[in-house]
This record gives structure tokens, sequence and C-alpha cells, in this order.
């Protein structure tokens, strides 16, 4: 079967037939894309390419970062002004992957793909969505959370830069260096007068797509980061989780190790992406 490959200068009118052409995919780094087509996948009959320069932006004022979606896990590692970010880019796949891997690509890979996506949700990252009738803007956590995504495209992320430290990130893997997530956490954790002030907790696999830990993140409100402090939040790791068997891991593995990677991770046990 052929397919259509339709490139657009602006993103309002790849979003435009994205909606209108049967059987479109948005193409971006083409990791996981060009894969399926290379399989032959009957589901895909358009894909839709857009050159709008705005996809590839990176943007740093005043405490705030905008990511084009469009971005690749290698331009992230280039950027010193987004070091805490380095070591999600570094967790996503080979030097190969990263060179074309997107942001936007993450955020609407399936589980137990989106490491960085799971980052994002941790730093309350809104995303703006490009359609026919121009963009609009909402939280990640919403998008995510979506059943139907339906024919969504994203044109960039944004969030405000973390305090200094207060952005920890860990990936589980089986396969090192490269391997896919058993699950990943990120958290951003400031502290005021040594307490916890404004925590946010996300999980990569360990739902059908990456969410937040609402409950852990209430209980560790006010507390502080010792092995007394961290207990309630431990209690609530669980919560609002459905984790996937599949050929990484069980769901009932994943259960299993997530309270002890998310100790290590607020204590400061481990910083490094794989265990
Ligand atoms: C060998 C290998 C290893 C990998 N390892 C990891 C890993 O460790 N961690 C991880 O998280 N992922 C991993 N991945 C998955 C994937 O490479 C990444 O998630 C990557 O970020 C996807 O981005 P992409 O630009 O290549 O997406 P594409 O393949 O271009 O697209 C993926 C999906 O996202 C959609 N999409 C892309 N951009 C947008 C947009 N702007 N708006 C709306 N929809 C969009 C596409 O239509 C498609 O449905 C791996 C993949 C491979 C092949």
């Amino acid at each position: 079967m052929s397919i259509n490959v339709k490139t657009f200068a602006r993103l309002a009118d790849a979003a435009g037939a994205l909606t209108q052409e049967r059987g479109a995919r948005f193409l971006a780094g083409g990791t996981l894309v060009m894969r399926a087509l290379n399989e032959a996948d009957p589901g895909i009959e358009t894909v839709v390419r857009s050159t709008d320069p705005g996809l590839t932006h990176i943007g740093l004022s005043s405490g705030r970062v905008e990511l084009g979606a469009g971005v690749t896990m290698a331009a992230i590692l280039a950027e010193r002004e987004l070091a805490y970010l380095h070591p999600v880019a570094r967790a996503v796949g080979g030097p190969a992957v990263r060179e074309a891997a997107t942001v936007g690509g993450n955020l609407l890979a399936p589980s137990p793909y989106g490491d960085f996506a799971a980052a994002l949700l941790a730093l309350e990252a809104t995303a703006t969505l490009a359609g026919g009738f121009g963009q609009r803007e909402l939280p990640l956590d919403e998008l995510l959370g979506r059943r139907e995504r339906g024919a969504v495209l994203v044109a960039s992320v944004a969030f405000k830069r973390p305090a200094p430290d207060a952005f920890r990130f860990l990936k589980v893997t089986r396969v090192h260096p490269k391997g896919v997530s058993v699950l990943s956490i990120a958290a951003q954790v400031p502290l005021s007068g040594g307490r916890v002030n404004g925590a946010r907790i996300a999980y990569g696999a360990m739902a059908p797509s990456p969410v937040r830990a609402k409950a852990a993140e209430r209980a560790l409100e006010g507390r502080s980061l010792d092995a007394a402090g961290v207990a309630p939040a431990l209690a609530a790791a669980h919560d609002g989780t459905a984790p996937a068997d599949d050929a990484i891991a069980s769901a009932w593995w994943r259960r299993e190790i997530l309270p002890i990677h998310l100790r290590r991770l607020l204590l400061g046990e481990q910083s490094a992406r794989h265990s």
C-alpha cells in the first residue's frame, strides 16, 4: 500500500490535515512512526510533517522554559541551561535514538515509553496544542489523562525552571545502558526551612500514560526529606497507578519496586539513571 506524505510549512495546516485526512499520523523524529511504517501498520495511510521553525525552538527567559515539540533529546543535551533535564534526555534510548527522538513524540509514545513526559509532568508543564483555528494551552496532566486524544498536535510545552537542586529523576531498566523503563520517577521537591513545599512527583510506565502521584505529593507536604519524613509518601506511592504486564516487567514487579525507588529518589540515595 502506498503512503501519502504531506509536509506543511505551518503547524496550523498540519493540524488541519491530521483531522481531515484518513489514517493520518504526525511524523516527528520517527523513532516509533517509521518502525510502524516499516511494519506496514494498516492504520497509517497519510504521514503529516511540518517544517514550522517553532517546532525546534528552545525559549529560556525569566525563569520560564519553552520547548518546541520537535526539540530532540540531543538538542536538550546540548543546552547547558537545561542541565537538570540532561539525566532525563540521556535516559531515552541510545545516541542514535536521542538524535531523532522529540519532546512531542515522547508525550504521545505508548507506555512503557514516556520518560521525558514523566519529567515534564513533575515540572507541571503545560502543552500548547496547534489547531486549524489557532493554538490553545492546557495542563499536561489533562492532555495525558485523556482516554481518547484524537488527532491532537502538540506545538510546544512550557514550565517554570525548577529551584536549584529541586528536580530529581531516576529510571529503572533491566538492560544497561539503554533499556526501556521498568519504571521512571521524576520529582520536584522544593524545600522551605528544611520542609517540602510544593512537591510534584510523576511516574513513567506505572499507568497507561505517565501520571502524577498526587497522594504521595500530598503526604510529602511539610515533611523533611529523611526516612521518617518520606514514610507517609511511600505508603501512598501506589495511589493512582495501574501498571501493565509487558515484555519489560510484570505489573506485580513494578508495584513491588516503586516504593523502594521512590524512597531512594527522595532521600537522594540514587541519582543515576539505572539500577
Ligand atoms: C530503540 C528504541 C529505544 C527507545 N527508548 C526509549 C526510552 O528509553 N525512553 C522513552 O521514553 N522512549 C524510548 N523510545 C521511544 C521513542 O523513541 C521516544 O519516546 C521518542 O521521544 C519519540 O519521539 P519521536 O519524535 O521519534 O516520535 P515519532 O515516532 O515521530 O512519533 C511517536 C508518536 O507521537 C506522535 N507525535 C509526535 N510528535 C507529535 C506532536 N508534536 N504532537 C502530537 N503527536 C505527536 C506521532 O504521531 C506518533 O503517534 C525508544 C524507541 C526506540 C525505537
